[in-house]
Order: C-alpha cells, then structure tokens, then sequence
C-alpha cells in the first residue's frame, strides 16, 4: 500500500492539558467495539468507576457512545484538561477517535491519504507559522488494501495526478488568490464533464497546460462584476449565520459582519477589500492553506460519485468566506488582524462549520442554487481593477 502523509504533521505534538481548545469536546465520541469491550471489562469489576462509566454511555442501534456533558464536554474530562480513562486504564485505552485525532486517513485501493485536521490549535499553529507550500511524503508498505470496494481503479489513477495538480494550482502564489479561484472552478467544470463522459483519458490533457511555466495555465481572465460579487456576499454571511453552532461568539460575529456589510456602500467594500489584500500582502499564504487542506482532504472521494467540481465549490467557497470574515474583523479592529485571530478563525470555522455533518449539508445545499452557478462565481469572484494581491512569499522550499 501507498501511504501519503503531509510532511508537516511529522511536527506534530498535542499539546494536552495546555491546550486550549481541546477537542474533548464535541456533539459526539462514538466507540468503537474494541474500546467498548474494553470498557465492558471494567463494568464487570462493578466498582464505583465502573458504575460512572455505565452512567457515561448510551447505546442506540448497536452503536455505543458516550454521554457529553451539557457543554458538550467528555465525560471523562477532568479539570485540569487530562483524560481520566487515559490516567486510569492507560493512553490506548481510548476509542479509536480520540487516539487517531487529530489526523484522518481515507483509503482509496491501494493508496492510503493521511491528513491533519484544521480544527486542532497545534495543527493550526504548525500550519499558519509555516508560510512554505505543504509537500506530501510518500511511503510504501506491505499492506494489502482490504478492499476496492467497487473502486473505479481506472478513474483513481486519472483522477490521482488530477488531484495533485489542483493542490500545486492551490499553493502557486505566482497567481493572486483571485485568479487562482477562477482557474480551479473553471478546471473543475472540465473534469467534471470529462469524468461524466467517462472520458478519463482526458483527465491529463486538461491539466497538461499547467505543467509549463505559465502559471494560469492559459485560463482566460474574467470580466469581474462588482454587484453580483456584493450579492454574493452578501448570501455567503446570510447563509453561515443560518447554521448551528456551539459557541455564541460565532453568532455574534456573523450578525456583526453582516451588519457591517450591509451598512457599506460597494465603493467602501472594495476600499476594504483592497486594503485588507495590502494588509495581508506576505500572508496570503494562510488562505492557500485552507484551500490546500480541503481539497486535499476531500478531492479524491470524487472517485466514489464523480462529483469533483462540487467539491471544489465547497473548498473555494469556504476560502471565501474565512477571507471576508477576516477583512470585516481587520476593518472592524482598526485595521489589525494578527495570526492569533486567524488560527481562531481557521480553528472555529473547522470545528463549528466543517466538521460539522448538518452544517455542511446545508451548506452544500445552498451552494447548488441558482445563485451559486458558476458563470455567477466567475465575474463575482474575477480579480477587480486595483485590488489583484501582491504575494510576497514565493513558494521556494515545501515543508
Ligand atoms: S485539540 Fe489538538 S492539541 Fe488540543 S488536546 Fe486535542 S489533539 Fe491535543
């Protein structure tokens, strides 16, 4: 088996009780049966831990879970931000979960993908102070895949070199972020098309016009048009303030960008635009971040149900929306903006909106409405006159 890890994660070092945004809590920790039959052991000593841990887990159609406290908090949190399972019964004796975070792995036939999530604050902070490209090590080992559970081997292997491009278009600051944009969703269409026809041969002539020196590829430039850019978003803020979250601040924020923008003229929109671009002119870099991590974690399931350009919407939307929380929080602190306040972001967004299941539902439901066809993304989001990002962090050494 072929093994992918993001070399950058090799750095990787939870930070524990000094954490400080732990992921003990969330909406849910299902166990698996190992962990549960271990647990089952230490019900049978009928002392009191055991009787607290029969208390602590509820079984619903053969699935066993744990039940978070009121705040969402594991049960077996104590207050100093240590596992009490892990002090009591040993650091393996978590379920697979709460050992495996904050990395993910996806298994596609004979490739395994290894990942990161963006919802950890130590990721993050690897993430946001390494301004260099991602580069992804590869291994193999022995392992036979389980299966290919009906994999389409023949469009994996298309689709694999298809993928990799996407993520060194992602990461190219030779393009202002803007155009990186129109030239993903553009490419995505294409292969979309290609992957419908089952046209897969097609899939390395699409990408071929990237591997020269020009770094659009040849894509045309779009005329930009500022007021379906407004319309835009203006629906992106309405459509996050709809979805749940755990934390109030997000609510709160969201109503405050949405005021924010409803109260500007388009003029004043662009003038905050622009200086929010000159403002992040050597961090751009921590957007190409965010749009590397979700197309990387997510491109390849297209192998599954063909559905390769909604994903792509998905990561450049999400992009989008972090980018315009930001200037509104830059305008609305008096032009100030530190990394602190975007691993914030980053973190929130990864916790409260994308790895949420009913939040992204409704998000990718809202994007496949009229509003969000592509011809609309294209001049919404082509590059305005004077605001194209200058990028000064050239992408010399992959990390
Ligand atoms: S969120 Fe990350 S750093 Fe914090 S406790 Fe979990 S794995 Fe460790």
């Amino acid at each position: 088996m072929i093994i992918r890890t993001l070399a950058l994660f090799d750095r990787f070092k939870c930070a524990g009780s000094a954490c400080k945004d732990t992921c003990c809590v969330r909406d849910k920790l299902v166990l698996d049966n190992k962990t549960y039959f271990e647990y089952q052991r230490v019900i049978a000593r009928g002392d009191a831990f055991g009787r607290r841990m029969v208390a602590s887990i509820s079984e619903r159609n053969g699935v066993a879970s744990f039940r978070m406290r009121e705040n969402g908090e594991c049960p077996f949190l104590l207050r100093n931000g240590l596992c009490e399972l892990q002090i009591r019964l040993g650091t393996d004796k978590v379920s697979e979960t709460c050992r495996k975070y904050p990395t993910f792995s996806k298994e596609y036939g004979n490739y395994r993908e290894i990942g990161c999530r963006f919802s950890c604050p130590e990721v993050l902070r690897l993430v946001l102070t390494h301004p260099e490209p991602f580069a992804v090590r590869e291994r193999e080992n022995d392992t036979e895949p389980v299966t290919f559970d009906n994999l389409n081997v023949e469009l994996l292997e298309a689709l694999y070199p298809v993928r990799d491009r996407f993520l060194k278009i992602a990461q190219d600051a030779r393009n202002p972020l803007l155009v990186t944009i129109t030239i993903l969703l553009k490419l995505a269409s294409e292969v979309e098309k290609a992957i419908e026809r089952k046209a897969y041969g097609e899939l390395a002539t699409l990408i071929a016009p990237f591997e020269g020196d020009d770094p659009t590829g040849g894509t045309e430039s779009e005329i930009g048009d500022p007021a379906i850019r407004d319309d835009l978003t203006a629906r992106m803020l309405k459509l996050q303030s709809k979805l749940e979250y755990r934390k109030e601040e997000n609510t709160v924020r969201l109503g405050k960008a949405l005021r924010l923008h409803a109260s500007e003229t388009p003029e004043e929109r662009l003038a905050r635009e622009r200086g929010f671009l000159a403002f992040m002119a050597d961090r751009i870099y921590e957007y190409r971040k965010w749009l590397f991590y979700i197309l990387h974690r997510d491109l390849l399931d297209a192998v599954r149900d063909g559905k390769f350009y909604a994903r792509v919407r998905y990561a450049v939307i999400t992009t989008l929306c972090l980018f315009e929380l930001g200037s509104i929080e830059w305008k609305n602190r008096g032009n100030k903006f530190p990394p602190q306040r975007q691993e914030d972001f980053f973190r929130n967004y990864a916790r409260e909106i994308d790895e949420n299941e009913k939040n992204v539902a409704k998000f990718q439901k809202k994007l496949n409405g009229k509003a969000f066809a592509l011809p609309r993304l294209l001049h919404a989001f082509a590059v305005q006159p004077g605001t194209a990002e200058a990028e000064t962090v050239a992408p010399v050494e992959e990390n």
